[in-house]
């Protein structure tokens, strides 16, 4: 019985509060760690503790990146950077980048809006993109779910950045970006993160005008 070992409760504590470790897959985790050798366990904890350490947001876009290095989507020369594709987390741009059929910039919102969640505009990074947003961009592109929440979402976003262009103070270049959000193709309720390659790529293609 695993109550007979404090130790191992312990462990098993700390892996049921990994929210996408699905609750059957936990004992066969707890086994792939108890079998690991002391040096393997120890180079586990050790990437952990470094990444938290040394793992930061990038201050334009919010994309994980090294405290000491650049960021591989802002900084790169082979990125467009006049086109960003708005993402709610990070894991929706990796499922994004894996398509490896866009070659733009990204904005990592850090979630949905959902007041029931208590999560609102101020938790997100929201103000953050409309700061970014200037006469140097030609496309935003919106690719938030397509959840009651990534829809809400895309919404209030929308909102922002028209009103950002209708009181733009008096001289200042007008911007004239087109706005687009992705293409129906991806399932209504389903996560990016959880779709395959190809209809990600299908979607992202044929992206609509707002
Ligand atoms: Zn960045």
């Amino acid at each position: 019985m695993v109550e007979k070992s404090p130790t191992l409760v312990r462990l098993m504590q700390q892996l049921q509060r990994i929210p996408y470790l699905a609750s059957k897959n936990i004992y066969r985790v707890t086994g792939y760690i108890l079998a690991l050798d002391s040096d393997k366990a120890q180079q586990l904890c050790a990437a952990i503790l470094d990444a938290k350490k040394n793992i930061v947001p990038c201050k334009r876009c919010f994309t994980w990146q090294d405290r000491e290095g650049t960021c591989a989507y802002c900084d790169s020369p082979s990125r467009d950077q006049s086109i960003i594709c708005v993402v709610e987390t990070w894991h929706e741009l990796m499922a994004i980048e894996k398509t490896g059929g866009y070659r733009g910039a990204y904005h990592v919102l850090g979630g949905a809006l959902s007041p029931l969640d208590g999560i609102e505009p101020k938790d997100l990074h929201i103000e953050e993109l409309i700061q970014r947003v200037d006469g140097t961009i030609r496309e935003i592109i919106i690719a938030t779910n397509q959840t009651p929440e990534g829809e809400a979402t895309l919404a209030y976003v929308t909102t922002q950045l028209k009103k950002k262009s209708a009181t733009l103070p008096e001289g200042a270049a007008p911007l004239t970006y087109m706005l687009t959000c992705l293409a129906r193709g991806v399932p209504v309720g389903a996560s990016l993160e959880y779709i395959d390659r190809v209809t990600i790529y299908k979607a992202l293609d044929e992206r609509r005008p707002l």
